[in-house]
Parts: structure tokens; C-alpha cells; sequence
């Protein structure tokens, strides 16, 4: 049973990341487009500084929005 992408639906799980942002199961494209968002250094600070709180739940962004950029 091929594995699914949380937020797009692609079955190209070859390979999968768990998101910054939230708990989704993201495939590679969704990664990419999350890595180039402008808060993207944002998210990754807010959720290691969430860590060293002991917040190991931590959402940056809860419902996943897609942002344009540009
Ligand atoms: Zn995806």
C-alpha cells in the first residue's frame, strides 16, 4: 500500500518528511515548496525554541495554507 502525501494526495512518497510547519506527512515537491517560503526561518526558530520549552507538539501553522510568492 503505497504511502500518500497529507497535503497534495501524490503517491510519489519516494521519499517523505514530516512537516515544519505541522504534523503532515509531506512528500518531496510539498518540501520544496515549504523550504522556499518566506517563513520559512520563522517556523524552523519558533519550533526549536518550542522544543527547548518541551513543546515537542508544536504547530507553526496548523492548517497548512499555501502562500504566493511573488
Ligand atoms: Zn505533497
Amino acid at each position: 500500500m503505497a504511502k500518500k502525501c497529507d497535503r497534495c494526495n501524490s503517491t510519489n512518497m519516494f521519499t517523505h518528511h514530516t512537516s515544519w510547519y505541522n504534523n503532515q506527512v509531506i512528500c518531496d515537491v510539498c518540501r520544496k515548496k515549504e523550504m522556499a517560503r518566506s517563513d520559512y526561518d520563522a517556523c524552523r526558530k519558533a519550533e526549536l525554541e518550542a522544543v527547548k520549552r518541551g513543546d515537542l507538539n508544536f504547530n507553526f501553522l496548523p492548517a497548512w495554507k499555501e502562500v504566493q510568492n511573488g
